[in-house]
């Protein structure tokens, strides 16, 4: 039974002691010695697995964790690349499965956010990820923004994979924006 939030349950300095805080899938625990080494969740899928995602540049590809008001996001997202194949995105204690998500995604980001966005994003291509860093901000909300731009063909995307790009009044002119 797949779950769809993230449920804290403490932190821990030692893996072995932070997974048995862990009950039911969704569960984490911060592994912390000094600064945070990473997270471990029980797979949200309930596979019964743990899943080790590490947030220490020292010791290999590290994730970003974001904490808003105690919720927990985590950037890029996670997935279980042997056994059960769970993939998913942490956004706000949230659990966005990525096989069964999609569209949805735009509607978790405000109108106001998405003028915030539109009015930062460059005219030349630019990474959600760098605009996320400029704008002190989590990427996922960036990245949101930027495809819900895309759709009401305010912004466009660029050659490379997440990069972006605000369009011009004469990249618009004459097209019927159905939004406006
Ligand atoms: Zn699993």
């Amino acid at each position: 039974m797949r779950v769809n939030r993230m449920r804290r349950c403490g932190t821990a300095e030692r893996y072995a002691d932070g997974i048995q805080l862990l009950k039911n899938p969704g569960d984490f625990v911060t592994i912390e010695r000094g600064i945070p080494r990473s997270v471990l969740i029980l797979c949200p899928d309930g596979c019964g697995e743990t899943i080790s995602v590490n947030l220490d540049k020292r010791s290999g590809p590290a994730w970003r964790r974001y904490k808003r008001k105690e919720a927990i996001t985590l950037f890029p997202s996670v997935w279980k690349t042997d056994g059960c194949k769970a993939h998913f995105i942490v956004w706000n204690d949230k659990i966005l499965w990525c096989d069964a998500f999609g569209a949805a995604r735009s509607e978790l980001v405000s109108e106001d956010w998405i003028t915030t966005v539109f009015e930062a994003l460059p005219e030349e291509e630019t990474d959600y990820q760098v605009l996320a860093e400029m704008l002190n901000v989590v990427p996922w909300d960036v990245s949101w923004a930027c495809d819900e731009l895309v759709r009401r063909h305010k912004a466009a995307a660029g050659k490379k994979r997440g990069y972006y790009y605000k369009k011009t009044v004469s990249d618009t002119k004459g097209r019927i924006n159905i939004f406006a």
